[in-house]
């Protein structure tokens, strides 16, 4: 039985846009940290003879491969070097313009530019990820690959965005750091391109505390960002001190500590996923008898994980007026983007600036675009006109009808 290390219930009535992951926070969380405990190993790797055949960043990485179907899967330090390892098994770096969506965490954004790689700014639609014409219209002869990020728990439009990739012989990589759970016909996200990553931070689906973890189906892709991972370490044999080293890297280990939480969530996931398609839809079917709101659109609504309810206002001023009114009526979960610091371009004044804390190629090569005056009208009005409801696991039946119903009853004082 999960217990609750704080009163969630009350911390919610805040604007979070928390994912599900740590409400179920329990006894499986503690057993796991426990093992690790017992034997003192906090390091992932070596050490055989006294971890006592603990290998939680192992096991880790053989629940993500089960859940989605990777080829090969491995466990780092967060999402942001997930995203970090995928750029370098993909061999993206300098002067390589990388496709990217201006409506995403701003992680993405930083794994292009400390990778020496320009971010290209494109235009999403309402499915809230790049759409296949807006990467076409952003391509360059030097364009070299598309970051598509699954935004807010679903897929982004993949036939039409793969058909793109493969004319222009652009390599696609995936940020599916809020994407974990998604699927689009059939597939997993993450799996569509070169590589991707997945988010085990406190406030994805699935927590390790901190934590991500990087998918590939390709072996060398797999092998290089391994290396990359842990200072070039190539992880063969038994003597860490004299392993190859393919390529240069740096720390971006997981330890034995947080894989033990991630391993306990990770096999939530499926429960998680269920738990919140039932509450999304008891809330989606009450907004849907309101004239004047309208859903994101899913390519394949089957794939969805359920964690966001993302819903459209007619435009940015009506969205912002129904925040205000939620604000007033005391409805909690529900989070607006378009102002927000980290997930809307608008507000990433150091990026429009380049602001670094060291030189970077792209201050010497020069950007791309003018970050300062990107024309990106269509996302501009999308993420204007979106409000996204954080949904809860954990509701019951009840709970849930009565945040729909609070939040259509504030909906409409603003639409009257
Ligand atoms: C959360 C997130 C990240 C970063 O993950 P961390 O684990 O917080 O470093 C990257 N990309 C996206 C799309 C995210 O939502």
């Amino acid at each position: 039985m999960a217990f609750y290390v704080f009163d969630f219930k009350i911390y919610y009535k805040q604007n979070f846009y928390i994912m599900p992951g740590f409400e179920l926070f329990g006894d499986e969380e503690k057993k796991e940290i426990n093992d690790v405990l017992e034997t003192g190993i906090m390091f992932r790797f070596n050490h055989d003879e006294v971890r006592n055949n603990v290998w939680k960043a192992r096991d880790l990485e053989q629940e993500v491969k089960n859940f989605t179907g990777a080829g090969y899967a491995h466990a780092v330090s967060s999402g942001s070097t997930a995203v970090a390892c995928v750029m370098a098994g993909a061999g993206l770096g300098y002067g390589d313009e990388v496709i990217v969506t201006p409506f995403t965490y701003l992680a993405t954004v930083e794994a292009i530019l400390f990778a020496g790689a320009l971010p290209v700014f494109a235009e999403i639609d309402e499915t809230l990820c790049l759409s296949a014409e807006g990467i076409r219209s952003a391509i360059t002869p030097r364009t070299k690959a598309v970051m598509l990020v699954h935004m807010c728990g679903a897929a982004a439009d993949m036939d039409a965005i793969t058909e793109v990739c493969e004319e222009h012989n652009l390599i696609l990589v995936e940020d599916a750091g809020q994407a974990l759970g998604a699927s689009y016909k059939g597939t997993h996200v993450g799996l569509f391109g070169k590589a991707g990553a997945y988010s085990f931070d406190f406030f994805k689906i699935t927590t390790a505390g901190e934590g991500g973890v990087f998918v590939t189906n390709d072996e060398n892709t797999y092998k290089i960002a391994d290396s990359f991972s842990d200072h070039g370490h190539d992880h063969v044999g038994a003597n860490r001190g004299m392993e190859q080293h393919p390529v240069l890297g740096f720390n971006y280990r997981i330890s034995e500590l947080h894989a033990a939480v991630g391993l306990a969530q990770m096999r939530k996931v499926a429960q998680v996923r269920s738990q919140s398609l039932k509450n999304k839809k008891i809330i989606k079917d009450i907004l849907s008898t309101i004239e004047g709101v309208s859903f994101r659109r899913m390519p394949d609504p089957e794939g969805d994980s359920g964690t966001f309810l993302n819903f459209f206002l007619k435009d940015t001023a009506t969205a912002q007026k129904v925040m205000a009114q939620f604000a007033e009526d005391g409805v909690g979960g529900n989070n607006y983007w378009y102002t927000n610091m980290y997930h809307f371009i608008n507000q990433w004044d150091h990026v429009h600036e380049l602001k670094a804390a060291y030189k970077l190629p792209i201050h010497e090569l020069g950007a791309p675009q003018d970050y300062k005056n990107l024309d990106l009208p269509k996302s501009q009005e999308v993420v204007g006109k979106l409000i996204s409801l954080g949904i809860r696991c954990t509701w019951t039946d009840e709970e849930a009808k009565e945040q729909g119903e609070k939040m259509a009853e504030s909906i409409k004082k603003v639409l009257a």
